[in-house]
């Protein structure tokens, strides 16, 4: 490890196509008392990315290394960490979007650490992982087991944790022939359907993106695949929506059955238009998902390992940061975008 290293760095935030992100050589990063140090070798390029690179989220810390699927092996540590399965010296491992949480408030003690409002988020409040090394608490990094490769496990550090969570919040107690809708179909889409097919769902999904994203969901067993505004043919028990499109909500309602839930997976959406009582009355029911707890993180690693998950994804080099955060824009990806960290030494 040199003193080093090569990182993608938001010096200010601005449209992707004057491309925000800087290649910059900066120090590596030391771990401090209970943080590992990760030599980071592939990173999973998310929507939040882009809502960060192009200011739609505040500013939390400048400059800022983006990144928060991070996958990578241990390369040192700092004092206090304790020696744990999973976490030696080399053993592979992943970071995702919830950095830290206080581990005192309200919410982190009744097992909603996801709401904690002192948490630092990866890539966002701290340094991420469009860079050579990362830095993050030991107690919130994810053990990975050996298979499947490094760019093809990045993406399931968000876009799979959050679809599993997702799902959670539809608050269906069995999947096993439910009707679930899924709103926009990149990353977490490709994801979160294959979880839901093995759970025995019904899956009917709405993109906007006919020739990847259409093509790709009929590939993983969709029953149904439409444009964004288009109904699908039954009522759904529940849907999710992955589009950061608010006009989605009203469209998204109507097509759920009574007692239905529908549930807003971004962090960040445009003005959602008003809705009809009519569309809500039958006691269904919107709900927005905010992060995950690490439990999210461990359930789903373990059945997305256990079910086969595949991802499908686009490879990018790290100084080409910018390229993949316009061609996520631009719905230019299918599945799963990801940088893949190549060291020099
Ligand atoms: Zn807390
Ligand atoms: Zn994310």
């Amino acid at each position: 490890m040199g003193r080093f290293m090569k990182a993608c760095v938001l010096h200010q935030p601005g449209p992707v196509r004057d491309r925000p992100l800087r290649c910059d050589d900066l120090p590596t990063p030391e771990p401090g008392p209970g943080h590992l140090l990760i030599r980071v070798s592939a990173c999973g390029v998310c929507r939040t990315d882009l809502h960060i690179v192009e200011g739609e989220l505040p500013v939390r810390r400048s400059p800022v290394i983006p990144g928060h699927q991070i996958v990578g092996t241990v390369a040192g540590r700092g004092g206090s960490v304790p020696a744990r399965p999973g976490i030696a010296d080399g053993d592979r491992v992943g970071v995702a979007w919830l950095h830290s949480t206080c581990g005192a408030c309200r919410y982190c003690t009744t097992a909603r650490e996801n709401l904690c409002d002192q948490a630092e988020y990866t890539g966002w409040t701290r340094d991420g992982g469009y860079a050579e090394y990362a830095v993050a608490p030991a107690d919130f990094v994810y053990p990975l087991p050996p298979q499947p490769a490094d760019d093809q496990v990045a993406p399931l550090l968000c876009a799979g944790i959050i679809g599993y969570r997702c799902l959670r919040r539809c608050g269906l107690a069995d999947f096993n022939g439910a009707r679930l809708g899924i709103y926009g179909f990149g990353a977490a889409g490709h994801i979160t359907i294959q979880i839901a097919r093995a759970r025995g769902a019904e899956v009917y999904v709405s993109t906007r993106d006919r020739q990847r994203h259409q093509t790709l969901a009929e590939q993983l067993g969709a029953v149904w695949v439409g444009d964004a505004g288009s109904a699908p043919p039954v009522k759904l028990d529940a849907a999710i929506i992955f589009a950061p499109a608010g006009e989605i909500v009203p469209v998204a309602l109507k097509a759920l059955d009574r007692g239905g839930r529908l549930v807003l997976g971004g962090i960040h959406m445009s003005p959602i238009p008003s809705i009809e009582y009519a569309d809500l009355y039958w006691e269904r029911s919107v709900c927005s998902v905010a992060n995950n707890t690490r439990q999210d993180g461990r359930e789903f690693l373990e059945e997305a390992v256990r079910v086969g998950v595949r991802t499908e994804v686009q490879s990018f080099g790290l100084s080409e940061a910018n390229e993949a955060l316009i061609a996520l824009k631009h719905d230019a990806i299918r599945g799963a975008a990801v940088l893949e960290i190549r060291h020099e030494a």
